[in-house]
């Protein structure tokens, strides 16, 4: 059975690869599928035979359906989940609609291993880490810690957070705010009977000083997930307090989510994670680009951590770099065409301002902040009544775990 896990599959030792991605998460293993299912010679390289458990994305839907979709990979990555057809939006108390939106949940790990095992068997795997990289405008040399080099013709970073790299080729990091974000995650059950109503909901922020954006709700295996999107500081007392006592912490800042739901409490331990914002400078270079987080992240609140790697996968690997490959040379010029990209400039600019406006949105007590959130109100009520699905056609989940995952973003 295929597992997920990485082992240094052999190839012709001598062999100049088109393309080498130093990073197995997300952004790198599904680059290396597509770029394997073209037929380039692909070698991607990580740290780790398997993906560690790791608190990230944990769910699909929106955009990043369709883009999956258009990059063949939906079914492989989806097979065999609970498909959630719905998501329900609920505040104070209240449900204010229902919408209808294909999703599906599962945790990080879980779908950077299903997306390794569906490798095309010859995409080179290396499991190590990458100390250095030597490039020029026609032929990359990546040094494993181990000593050994590997050629390619460009090298594609998908090392997430790691900066190391980026570093020690003179790529700079710019913060635009450290611990922008805090995301929490924990299980909750209903304390009578076995089922909560809606699949996939969105309940959103009660009061501005609680500084909570919005909850969303969705079935993980056998338990129901939430992740609780919030601008508080993970070293304020508060986020101490929730964490030993999540259940308090959840009726004190959503305290109508029961009358939704119905009674809850939460199960487990509750972990928090704090995200930076920041975006990379001076990365215009000969033999070397890059995608993900590695370039730049987003805030989780938005969901355009996914949307963003996704669109950076679709036009460099559909679009440019079958161009590049063409010509001989990878010079910094021929690179700069994906940077430019509209498509891709304009999902990182959209990044870039929705992580600024959910913050502002969730956290400003101006006038005008106070305005423009009476308006969403109003809108969301009318949208609400027109697009109303009835609650008899909600998916239901089976807290039995039958019906796997769904999740918000
Ligand atoms: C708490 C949290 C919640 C989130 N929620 C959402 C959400 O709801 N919706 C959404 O769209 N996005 C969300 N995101 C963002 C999303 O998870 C990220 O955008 C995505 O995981 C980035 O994937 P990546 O492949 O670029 O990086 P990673 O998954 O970090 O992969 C980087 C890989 O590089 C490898 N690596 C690093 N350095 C080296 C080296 N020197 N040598 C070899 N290998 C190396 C690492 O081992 C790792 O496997 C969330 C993020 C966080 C932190």
């Amino acid at each position: 059975m295929k597992t997920g896990a990485f082992s240094d599959r052999p190839s012709e030792a001598s062999r100049v690869n088109d393309i080498l991605i130093v990073g197995g998460g997300i952004s790198g293993t599904l680059a290396a599928t597509t770029l394997g299912r073209a037929g380039y010679r692909v070698c991607l390289i990580d740290r780790y035979p398997i993906y560690p458990p790791d608190f990230r994305a944990e769910h699909l839907d929106g955009p990043q359906i369709d883009q999956l979709h258009r990059l063949g990979l939906l079914d492989d990555l989806t097979r065999g989940l609970y498909r959630g057809e719905t998501v329900t939006t609920a505040r104070f108390g209240r449900v204010i609609g229902t919408d209808r939106t294909v999703n599906y949940g599962l945790r990080y790990e879980a779908f950077v291993n299903r997306a390794r095992a569906h490798l095309p068997a010859h995409v080179r795997t290396i499991v190590g880490r990458v100390n250095s990289i030597e490039t020029s405008d026609t032929l990359q040399r990546v040094r494993m810690s181990g000593g050994n080099t590997v050629a390619g013709r460009l090298v594609i970073l998908a090392t997430g957070h790691g900066n190391a790299i980026c570093q020690q080729i003179g790529i700079r990091r710019r913060m635009v705010r450290k611990a922008h974000s805090l995301t929490f995650e924990f299980n909750i059950e209903p304390v009578a009977g076995s089922l909560f109503e809606h699949s996939f909901l969105v309940y959103q922020r009660e009061r501005i000083r609680d500084q909570v954006d919005y909850l969303a709700t969705f079935t993980l295996g056998a338990t129901t997930r939430v992740n609780l999107f919030t601008y508080r500081d993970y070293r304020d007392p508060w986020t101490k307090a929730f964490l030993s006592d999540p259940d308090t912490g959840l009726a004190q800042v959503l305290p109508g989510l029961a009358s939704v739901i119905g009674p809850y409490r939460t199960i487990g331990p509750a972990v928090a994670r704090p995200v930076d914002l920041y975006v990379s400078e001076g990365y215009r270079r000969d033999g070397v680009v890059m995608i993900g987080d590695v370039f730049q992240t987003a805030c989780p609140a938005t969901g355009m951590g996914m949307v963003r790697l996704l669109t950076d996968i679709e036009q460099l690997c559909m679009v440019h770099l079958p161009r590049w490959l063409e010509t001989p040379g990878m010079s910094a010029a021929k690179i700069a065409t994906f940077y430019d990209d509209p498509v891709k400039q304009a999902c990182d600019a959209r990044a870039s301002h929705d992580a600024e406006y959910r913050r502002s949105v969730s956290t400003e007590t101006t006038l005008r902040w106070h305005l423009h959130r009476s308006r969403i109100r109003v809108t969301e009520r009318v949208n609400g009544w027109r697009n109303h699905v009835p609650a008899s056609s909600h998916p239901r989940i089976s807290m039995d775990g039958s019906e796997p995952s769904l999740a918000a973003g």
